[in-house]
């Protein structure tokens, strides 16, 4: 049996909504992971279930690695469809705001789920959730929003309802989120929920190839780049930085998601702690952070590159030039020497 961690107040609520709509709308953060587009589109099938009419909308494209899971051809990106989108969202009763805390992390779609009138629910794990839904089921404790919709489904009473669709997008939030079950994950009820969904019908080794066994050969040669030739090692810090611009991503004919894990490999040694990843993006730069032990990443994130997230991976931005990203990492991180070196 589960743990009834969701608040009964909140669970009841959730679902008073559900029943009094038609039009439901999720939406999921910008440069969606697995359990962002694992979480919205298991949600989505178990509305398909109570015949309601339900759009997944994001910000923007997600990983091809994504891509074979049921509904995500259904998804409205809003960088690609605008006013499909700005519709949809206009037009719904409810909208649920799923794996994300602050609205910044939505973008363009954050203004309009505020001026919409709509019932607004939270589904969501990151610490330090903004106040601007009815319902704010924020559970950091819990490793993903995947298993959020599976206990809060479950404790609607509805699980009957969860078809093999929403199992395996339920699986894969759990899986990406916790690093194929590599951190995050020592909660015994997880493994449960996992043979809860085996008798859904899921396949998980299937699930897992359709995943991770999914690189290109020019990504191949990305990465042995990377490890070979980008990896800086800062031995006094027990960290690594990993950085790519736009110029050596060109060369290796980059796609959405090729560089997805790269920055988890240096935990692999013994030496290290702390691994981050700078990337040039289109306009922006992206930090990407991993750590072992109780190194905060999400403290870093928060303080040094408007980001967040969680302890062991957390992320942010750099407003300003890729090279002064790589110097601004190197400035500042002397200053978090002690926290390093006691993991
Ligand atoms: P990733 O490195 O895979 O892009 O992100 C890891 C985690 O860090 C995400 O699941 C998310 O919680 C957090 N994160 C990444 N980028 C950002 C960001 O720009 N802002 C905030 N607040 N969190 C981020
Ligand atoms: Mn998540």
């Amino acid at each position: 049996m589960i743990t009834k961690i969701i608040d009964e107040a909140e669970i009841q609520k959730a679902k008073k909504y559900i029943g009094y709509v038609e039009q439901i709308v999720i939406v999921t953060h910008i440069s969606p992971d697995g359990d962002a587009i694992g979480s919205s589109l298991a949600l989505y099938h178990f509305l398909l279930e109570m015949d309601k009419q339900v759009n997944v909308i994001v910000p923007n494209e997600f990983p091809e690695f994504l891509r074979w899971m049921k509904g995500a051809n259904d998804i409205i990106i809003h960088e690609k469809n605008p006013q499909i989108a700005e519709e949809t969202i206009a037009a719904a009763e409810l909208i649920f705001c799923l794996d994300f805390n602050v609205l910044k992390r939505i973008e363009k779609l954050g203004p309009l789920v505020t001026q919409s009138k709509a019932k607004k629910v939270m589904i969501d794990h990151h610490l330090s959730p903004e106040i601007f839904c009815n319902v704010t089921m924020s559970y950091p404790q819990i490793s993903s929003t995947s298993e959020m919709i599976f206990r809060l489904i479950c404790r609607m009473g509805f699980f009957e309802d969860i078809n093999k669709k929403c199992a395996e997008c339920i699986y894969t939030g759990m899986m990406t989120d916790t690093g194929a079950f590599t951190y995050n994950s020592n909660n015994s009820e997880i493994y449960y929920i996992i043979g809860e969904l085996i008798k859904k019908g899921i396949n998980k080794d299937k699930i897992y190839a359709l995943v991770y066994n999914t690189s290109s050969i020019d990504r191949l040669r990305l990465q042995g780049y990377v490890m070979y030739e980008k990896m800086k090692i800062f031995p006094e810090y027990k960290t690594s930085l990993i950085t790519l611009s736009q110029k050596e991503l060109d060369k290796f004919n980059f796609k959405k998601g090729d560089t997805e894990g790269f920055v988890n490999i240096p935990l692999v040694s013994d030496e290290i702690v702390f691994s981050a990843l700078i990337k040039e993006d289109k306009g922006f730069v992206k930090i990407s952070l991993r750590s072992k032990g109780d190194f905060p990443c999400n403290q870093f994130a928060t303080e040094r590159f408007n980001g967040g997230g969680h302890l062991n991976a957390a992320g942010g931005e750099y407003f300003g030039s890729f090279d002064n990203a790589i110097k601004h990492f190197e400035k500042v991180l002397p200053e978090y020497q002690k926290l390093l070196l006691k993991n």
